[in-house]
């Protein structure tokens, strides 16, 4: 079945697919299968902000939901449809009068309907035969197609269901006027070169365009769907994150990133919008990836080990496959035990700390000490580090004197802060979702006429004992592509959070150069 046919500047990848289509579209399905994930349940609002992010991203199909589940469901695939997106707006409904009549007053354009082809669903489930799915098949297209509506037939179970009878239901569908098919790897069985074979046999027999919609049962649904894609499939289902049941689904961003780096394809996905993406999707969802997540995952670009480091910072291509700018994100060095002198070295650089080489081994040495005890070294233990071993510690740019806040059922979060920057008095106040919210907006708004830090991201990272127990606030803040971690522990949220965030900023504007040393009295001068 395979046709090896390498094309001269395929670097990497492996060029065994190689029926792809001119135009590979995107279907995200983040609101519909994506929803399904346990635990997530997105109101109508949140849908929303998804999916304008998606049309943003670039996506050609957003699934909205499934309308015939209940009327909220109903509402806010309506909202999303009536926005007047760039992507098309499709709901997921099964092969029932009732759920098309759903899909109809939802607005959306496209209906994904979901028909089970494998004997154990249609027994099983259905307790029907495979006579009267074909029937239903017919009836449910020609009934939505009077409509109005865009039909992408769902096989659901395709891939262990009999494929001559799958052929059948699709060439029905076809004869119906179906827009597109899509055999869905219900529980992820398939494996790439199972995929290659079943999809060169689907899009050498089916004319319309067919999708690809895979699960990751076994770990293999992004592999599975590039297969697919290589075989001549036209469009890629899949979720941000990979949410979805059980395993999730295939992940968008990873198909995206593969299919532009490995396989050279040309995508109208914005692949610089997709951490972005992927960070809205974990927030609203409360779903957070793993640290080792391809492309969007915490570590993606982030280096410790010594060796690597050294390469990298000679040439970020020894370690790094693709730069992180590819995808919205920027490079990170960690300092742990097995930290590099280079790293170290590159770490202080940026704060214009030059140890003499005696200082410096003690702060190498002090570092490795702190990594072995098996503590996760943050940027803010190097500066104070350095700091304590070269006797600058001392005045920090950035202090905090007084902080307030007010909050309640009936009034908005709100915050003031009084803070010392390079000895000057500064205030800031601002309104938040919360209290942690609204103390960090007034520290950024006391400090926004020195510097632009935004705040990456924020971890409350241990919580234990009862109430009144120590809190641990983890924050990864960023100045221009400069990102670090800063840590704060308190008994009370708002004041760990407010000790990390301002830590933070002390690593941020510390800069030893130009005379801006807070130990050399020159305390009034701009922050660096
Ligand atoms: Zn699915």
């Amino acid at each position: 079945m395979f046709t090896v046919t390498l094309k001269s500047d395929f670097k990497w990848g492996i060029a065994l697919f190689n029926r792809f289509a001119k135009r590979l579209n995107f279907l995200d399905t983040t609101l519909r299968d994506g929803e399904q994930t346990p635990g997530v349940s997105l109101i109508p609002e949140n849908k929303l902000r998804i999916a304008q992010r998606l049309d943003e991203l670039g996506i050609d199909i957003i699934e909205a939901g499934f309308a015939a589940v209940s009327e909220g469901e109903l509402e806010a695939v309506r909202l999303i449809a009536k926005q007047g997106l760039n992507a098309e707006v499709a709901s997921a409904g099964r092969g029932t009068k009732n759920d098309i009549d759903a899909v109809i007053k939802s607005d959306a354009q496209t209906m994904c309907m979901i028909i089970p082809t494998s004997d154990l669903h249609i027994e099983q489930k259905l307790h029907k035969t495979r006579d009267q799915v074909l029937k239903t098949t017919e009836e449910c297209i020609t009934y939505a197609k009077a409509h109005g509506l865009k039909v992408d037939l769902l096989a659901e179970d395709a891939t262990r269901s009999d494929f001559n009878y799958l052929l059948k239901v699709f060439q029905t569908a076809e004869n119906c006027g179906v827009d597109r098919v899509t055999p869905c790897d219900t529980v992820g069985i398939l494996t790439p070169d199972r995929t290659y074979e079943f999809f060169t046999n689907l899009t050498t027999t089916i004319k319309v365009p067919v999708g690809v919609h895979c699960h990751n049962d076994f770990g293999m649904a992004v592999a599975n769907t590039i297969a697919g894609l290589g075989a001549g499939a036209q469009v890629a289902h899949g979720t941000i994150n990979g949410l979805g049941e059980r395993a999730g689904n295939a992940a968008i961003e990873e198909i995206a990133v593969t299919l532009h780096s490995l396989y050279k394809q040309q995508l109208r996905i914005k692949t610089e919008l997709l951490y972005n993406t992927s960070q809205l999707v974990s927030r609203l969802t409360g779903v957070y990836t793993q640290p080792n997540k391809a492309i969007v995952g915490e570590n993606a670009f982030k280096h410790e080990s010594g060796i690597h480091t050294q390469g990298m910072l000679a040439n970020p291509l020894t370690y790094e496959p693709f730069p992180p700018e590819l995808v919205g994100r920027n490079r990170r060095i960690a300092q742990g035990k097995h930290s590099g002198s280079h790293a170290i070295k590159a770490d202080l650089d940026c704060m214009g700390i030059n140890p003499s080489e005696e200082q410096f081994r003690e702060i190498f040495q002090r570092i490795k000490e702190l990594g072995d005890k098996g503590k996760e070294i943050l940027d803010a233990d190097v500066l104070a580090i350095a700091e304590n071993v070269m006797g600058l510690a001392g005045v920090k740019s950035i202090e905090l004197q007084e902080m307030t806040f007010v909050g309640g059922d009936k009034v908005s979060a709100t915050a003031s802060v009084h803070l010392c920057v390079n000895g000057k008095d500064v205030c800031g106040t601002a309104v938040g979702v919360g209290p942690v919210d609204a103390a960090i907006n007034a520290v950024k708004d006391a400090i926004k006429e020195t510097e632009v830090i935004e705040l990456e991201q924020y971890n409350v990272k241990a919580i234990t004992g009862g109430t009144d127990a120590m809190v641990e606030v983890m924050v990864n803040m960023r100045k221009g592509t400069r990102i670090v971690t800063a840590m704060g522990v308190r008994e009370d949220i708002v004041k760990a959070s407010i000790e990390a965030v301002i830590s933070a900023m002390n690593v941020l504007t510390t800069d030893y150069r130009n005379g801006n040393n807070p130990n050399n009295n020159n305390s009034t001068k701009k922050l660096a």
